[in-house]
């Protein structure tokens, strides 16, 4: 396979282009390549700056329509970002998680299996399942799993998930790569609830939300799971290093194939681990520096048992540590922006973004 970055042929399909994680993607291709970009979503709220770029095309649509499966097929790199991906909905809507992480994802990678595209498809580091807050790293290809309670339906996710890479790894023809993220961080995270989405965002919006509306920050369970927060640019990072490492490789069958193709990679940042009240610390005394505030004037965070909070069939992983060897030694990439970056970035961004 050719990718190289300066061929102005090739399209890339990035589907989730409005998200957060495809809205920076598709910065990144633009500014570092000179491909085109076919992106699809259901909203491009976050891509305003983007929408008459001349190397973009937008279609609002999403892939339980087969005949967008069959067009985003059609180009030779399809990255696939759409997902149900907050924790609030995985217990009252579990079927229509189900569907965005199963059903449609397996089926655009069967027609990228007839087609020939490159499909990478992004995972969750939840597929590792409910890890104890002493478990080690979690390697790739060798941690065992071990879900929750079989009736609680905070699994929903990680199972679909999890079915969608056994279905991607098993599907015969398929040039692929998983990617498995560990808690990106950055600007454009969620939403605020009651202004641009509903419900409970995940953790970084959620308590970005209680500090600019001056209400305590919730630590559920008493804020003792821990995270390894990542930058999202380094996850673009990511991205950019696997894009050049497929332009070497040769494609499935032959023997350099092991760098990039048929390959599951955890993208996270180990030196960022935090508990959650370590992180809600953290965010009150960043954004009592932006506010220029003693942090003391900020309320006292509170605790919160999960079911009352989220509903029947919480449960949690209460660490995620990644191994972050394999994307080290095949493709020389290693997350490296520290935590107390991430957040003051992230923190300010959501202080401009929604104080206007
Ligand atoms: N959490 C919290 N308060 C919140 C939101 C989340 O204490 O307002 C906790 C949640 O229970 C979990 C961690 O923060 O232990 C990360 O949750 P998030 O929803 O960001 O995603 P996850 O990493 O669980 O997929």
């Amino acid at each position: 396979m050719t990718l190289r970055l300066d061929d102005s042929s090739i399209t890339v399909a990035i589907v989730g282009c409005g998200g957060f994680i495809g809205s920076h993607l598709l910065d990144a291709v633009l500014e570092r390549t000179r491909w085109r970009v076919f992106g699809v979503d259901l909203d491009f709220y976050r891509l305003q700056h983007r929408l008459n770029h001349e190397r973009c095309e937008f279609l609002c649509a999403d892939l339980a329509d087969p005949a967008v499966v069959e067009r985003i097929a059609q180009f030779p790199l399809v990255v696939n970002l759409a997902a149900i991906c907050t924790p609030s909905r995985y217990m009252g809507e579990a079927c229509e998680v189900i569907r965005s992480n199963y059903d449609h994802p397996a089926a655009l990678a069967e027609a990228c299996a007839r087609s020939g595209a490159w499909l990478v498809h992004f995972s969750t580091s939840e597929i590792y399942g409910r890890t104890a807050p002493d478990s080690g790293e979690l390697i790739e290809d060798e941690t065992p799993v071990v879900f929750g309670p079989v009736a609680a339906s905070r699994w929903s996710y990680a199972t679909a998930k999890l079915l969608a890479e056994r279905f991607i790894a098993g599907l015969p023809g398929l040039k692929w790569t998983v990617v498995r993220p560990f808690n990106f961080v950055g600007p454009y995270m969620d939403f605020m609830p009651g202004v641009d989405g509903e419900g409970i965002p995940r953790v970084l919006a959620n308590f970005s939300t209680a500090l600019l509306r001056g209400e305590p920050l919730k630590l559920v369970n008493g804020g003792k799971a821990k995270r390894c927060f990542t930058s999202v640019h380094d996850a673009v990072d990511f991205l950019f290093a696997l894009f050049n490492a497929a332009g070497q490789d040769a494609g499935p069958g032959t023997a350099s194939t092991a760098g990039v193709f048929s390959q599951a990679f955890n993208v996270g940042n180990p030196d960022n681990e935090l508990t959650v009240a370590e992180l809600a610390a953290k965010m009150r005394q960043i954004y009592a520096e932006i506010r220029g505030v003693d942090v003391a004037t900020l309320p006292e965070p509170q605790n919160v048992p999960g079911e009352v909070y989220y509903g029947a069939g919480y449960d949690d992983s209460m660490r995620r540590m990644p191994s972050v060897e394999k994307a080290e030694r095949l493709l020389g990439f290693r997350a490296s922006t520290p935590i107390d970056v991430c957040l003051r970035e992230s923190l300010a961004w959501f202080v401009n973004h929604y104080s206007v």
